[in-house]
């Protein structure tokens, strides 16, 4: 399986920091974005942090939880991966008290021959385009989408709603991580967009889909995103990461 791939990120028009974090590592088959919280410094300290924790336990092999609930082997990987980078986030926290409330979301992707896996925790979002279809394929974690999902707010409420930006899970010091898991098998055409709500909180999955459907090169893919996010305001940092798919 041959992954192509392209990320951008743009601190957006109204914040002067940038706490978004991404990676991008075809060699391990690992994608994350990850959305930092907790002030300008905290913020991209605990997004980084993640971002790097989960590398680096991709990197080393980790160790797999026991499977008590059938995961595939990718699923568990990222799960230990999210869980230490959570702990990172506790002992930096320790460490260093003027971070405490720091936090970040992240959503990952690991793909492997064996099976492919996505991982996240807080409103970063994974989708899947095939068969010309934009397919979410995260849940977010927020306050916003517990009410689309009670059916109290429509989409297009939720990206304008004032608690929009509450998270209910977070990698942080203040509660163990609660990692989503959801396998995932890949095919050939298949194209997966990697985002934070800077992008998707601000442009409708129908226009994000358009983009995603003409993409010819995805450089230039992920730049349009952001231009499309800053041309409606860029109220908030922006992260785009497209890859595509070619099977044998
Ligand atoms: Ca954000």
């Amino acid at each position: 399986m041959r992954v192509r791939w392209a990320a951008a990120t743009h601190p957006g028009r109204r914040r002067t920091s940038n706490e978004d974090s991404f990676c991008a590592r075809p060699d391990l088959g690992l994608f994350v974005v990850a959305d930092g919280m907790g002030g300008h410094v905290a913020g991209e300290i605990a997004s980084h942090l993640a971002v790097e924790t989960i590398e680096s336990v991709i990197v080393t092999g980790g160790c797999c939880p026991p499977d008590d609930r059938g995961c595939s082997l990718a699923e568990r990987r990222l799960q230990d991966a999210f869980e230490r980078a959570g702990q990172a986030i506790v002992d930096q926290t320790r460490r260093q008290p003027r971070l405490r409330g720091m936090a970040t979301t992240a959503s990952g992707l690991l793909v492997t021959a064996d099976g492919s896996a996505v991982a996240h925790v807080g409103d970063s979002r994974v989708y899947l385009w095939r068969d010309r279809l934009l397919q979410q394929l995260t849940r977010d974690h927020s306050w916003v989408a517990e009410q689309v999902t009670l059916g109290l707010l429509t989409a297009d409420e939720a990206r304008q709603h004032p608690w929009r930006n509450v998270v209910t899970r977070a990698l942080s010091a203040s509660d163990p991580p609660q990692v989503e898991l959801s396998p995932l098998r890949l095919q050939h055409g298949d194209r997966l967009l990697l985002s934070s709500d800077g992008l998707h909180g601000v442009i409708a999955d129908d226009r994000i889909a358009v983009t995603i459907a003409d993409v010819g090169d995805l450089e230039q893919a992920c730049q349009q995103l952001i231009d499309d996010a800053n041309g409606a305001g860029g109220p908030d940092n922006i992260t785009t990461l497209i890859l595509h798919i070619d099977a044998p």
